[in-house]
């Protein structure tokens, strides 16, 4: 017989056929069963029930939302209707086809220019018939054939001529400047350099993309610290933006804590380099109303060399805290797990150097709740928070 012409056991009215099938963990005391009828789920209303039609169950033909378990809720995620829809296939196409085109064109002119400048250069003989316009050589050498027998009139003529050469010195600049113009061809190790840079820059379009749809800790809130209730917190399915809507001191914390057993990783961007200081880490609850790192060193600090905020250099030349004082580093990546007391912080993607909180400064606590925080001191600058998800191992490690 089959499962949807029957009638629910409990309920007894008309139309009380099986319509729904319940996909919590636990199914509510008032049920009985998984599979539900109209007045089962009125009965229910107090719950969050989650729910598959059995229409669709038979179909196949839409994703659920909230199924089947996973750490991301799948309502935030891109394969839902609603955000597939949003997708513009022939933006992309002529985005691409368009990029193309720049690049090829500008690369194309720029090989005309240089191919051009090093045959200039190639010709020592075009060069040196530039010179000796102004070099006067061959006019000294006249004058002295001219007057060999005649010395007064020889050494006169000559400091004539040497002194009209001094009088010159604006021209002979000129067609000096007409031979080194061109002299402007770049070295092969930086043409490699420049082109590593580009192809960097494209491959973090992918990088961003991949990461931009990875939402674990829900949103951020305003914390009671300082001017915490100016900033402006705004979360879409992509990304939560934090915007300081003047320059203030304050902070904000995730929603949710994060578990402790879990390896999070955070990507984060920021608009402009921070006038001031901002820090990111992780705080524990009875704390995060207050100055992130205050109760101990559980944070990396962006905008000041300090020896307490995750200082420790695990990778690369440059310390961290020195790399993004001196530049403006626009991503950075962040890994964390709780238990495990490991908290690592990079510049992104490149990932050039890598930072670890100092385990001498401070040690998470276990069975406490951790939030991922950021403080901000004295400034403006926007902070996006472009994906927040569980990995299953350290990329930073
Ligand atoms: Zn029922």
């Amino acid at each position: 017989m089959n499962i949807l012409d029957n009638f629910c056991s409990i309920h007894q009215e008309e139309n009380n056929q099986i319509q729904f099938f319940c996909l919590n963990e636990e199914i509510p005391e008032e049920l009985k069963s998984r599979l539900l009828c109209n007045y089962c789920l009125e009965d229910a209303n107090k719950h969050r029930l989650i729910l598959v039609s059995m229409h669709r169950l038979k179909n196949n033909n839409r994703i659920v939302s909230q199924w089947p378990p996973t750490f991301q809720d799948i309502s935030q995620s891109i394969l839902l209707p609603e955000n597939l829809s949003k997708l513009k296939i022939s933006y992309i196409e002529e985005y691409y086809e368009n990029f193309k085109k720049q690049i090829c064109e500008q690369l194309e002119l720029q090989k005309k220019q240089d191919m051009m400048a090093i045959s200039q250069m190639l010709d020592y003989e075009g060069i040196l018939n530039k010179y000796n316009e102004i070099s006067s050589f061959s006019q000294i050498q006249n004058i002295i054939e001219y007057n060999k027998n005649s010395p007064s009139t020889l050494e006169q003529q000559l400091n004539e001529l040497i002194k009209q050469k001094y009088l010159d010195i604006d021209k002979n600049q000129l067609i000096i400047d007409s031979i080194f113009q061109n002299v402007t061809v770049m070295q092969e190790q930086e043409l490699q350099f420049i082109q590593n840079d580009i192809l960097q820059k494209i491959r973090s379009i992918q990088i961003l993309q991949k990461s931009s749809t990875l939402n674990q800790i829900g949103s951020m809130v305003q914390s009671t610290f300082k001017e915490s209730n100016k900033i402006k917190i705004k979360t879409s399915a992509c990304k939560i933006q934090i915007c300081p809507s003047q320059l203030l001191c304050g902070q904000v914390y995730s929603i949710k804590p994060i578990r402790q057993d879990k390896i999070y990783q955070f990507i984060i961007e920021f608009d402009k380099k921070p006038q001031n200081y901002i820090c990111v880490g992780f705080e524990e609850e009875d704390h995060k109303n207050r100055h992130l790192g205050n109760q101990g060193r559980n944070s990396f600090i962006i905008g000041q060399v300090n020896s307490s905020f995750c200082s420790q250099l695990l990778k690369g030349n440059k310390n961290l805290q020195d790399l993004v004082t001196e530049q403006f580093v626009k991503y950075l990546v962040i890994e964390v797990k709780l238990n495990e007391n490991k908290f690592y912080i990079s510049d992104f993607p490149n990932r050039t150097s890598i930072n670890c909180m100092n385990q001498t400064q401070y040690q998470f606590k276990a069975n406490t709740d951790y939030y991922f925080t950021i403080q901000i001191n004295n400034q403006d600058t926007q902070i996006h928070i472009l994906s927040s998800k569980i990995i299953h191992q350290f990329t930073l490690e």
